[in-house]
């Protein structure tokens, strides 16, 4: 899993771009150019795509934010969001790392589920039901939700944002603090749902049973507006410089 300039990041080969909303080309002000982006990779899937990550890394980064987008192939604004955040200004000691399709064959097959027909918020270790409709033959059976989990229980960051549609809300989860989903919903003017949990989510794992905190983005409808978009980065950009170091990580 070697590092590429995010160059790399354009050509992707696993997602289809054509479906998804215009993006502007790479274009870092002076401010978001403080630590490059660059691409890696978190794992593979059953159809062999890889499972992208982009980090941007800052020499004496004392906070670190990890966002999960795309988990849901069918929910067409998250990878464009996730795009639209690398070009958002970061504060300048935190490390960002963003995973823009969690489940790239149901992106390329513009599926909820993954090529193997699970859906991947249903396969999470946390309260995993059988009887759920498509939560795979065990928890934390998919290679998709396995790089998640290895993910952030290796890196364990200050805070875990999950990104999905189309509901309409922010929900922190268990004891993340409420004003983090405050700032993000009042700067995207959507509104904040407290007590969400989803057994065998992924959301619900981290904040649960990884003991991160974690919050759950649900974009409005499931548009792929440019104008939804510009009120998420709107939310992103108004958290990002309030997150603290969580000390019981
Ligand atoms: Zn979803």
């Amino acid at each position: 899993m070697g590092w590429r300039s995010f160059a790399g990041a354009r050509s992707a080969p696993s997602v289809d771009k054509a479906a998804s909303v215009a993006s502007p080309a790479v274009r870092l002000d002076p401010v978001a150019d403080r630590g490059r982006w660059t691409q890696g990779s978190i794992g593979t899937t059953v159809q062999g795509r890889q499972i992208v990550r982009w980090d941007s890394r800052s020499r004496g980064a004392t906070r670190h934010v990890t966002v999960v987008s795309g988990m849901h192939g069918n929910e067409r604004i998250t990878y464009p969001l996730a795009e639209a955040f690398l070009h958002t200004a970061r504060p300048a000691d935190m490390n960002v790392t963003i995973i823009p399709s969690l489940n790239p064959d149901g992106w390329a097959a513009n599926t909820r589920r993954n090529a193997r027909g699970v859906d991947l918020n249903r396969n999470f270790p946390w309260l995993w039901s059988s009887s759920k409709d498509s939560s795979g033959p065990g928890p934390g059976s998919e290679l998709e939700t396995q790089a998640a989990m290895n993910l952030l229980q290796t890196e364990r960051p200050d805070l875990v944002i999950w990104i999905h549609q189309p509901l309409d809300y922010v929900a922190p989860v268990a004891d993340c603090p409420i004003q983090y989903a405050e700032l993000w919903a009042n700067a995207a003017g959507i509104q904040v749902r407290p007590a969400v949990s989803h057994l065998g989510g992924g959301e619900s794992w981290s904040a649960r049973t990884a003991g991160l905190r974690s919050m759950l983005v649900e974009v409005t409808s499931w548009s792929t507006a440019q104008s939804l978009v510009d009120d998420h980065v709107r939310g992103f950009t108004a958290l990002l410089p309030h997150v603290s170091v969580h000390r019981s990580k």
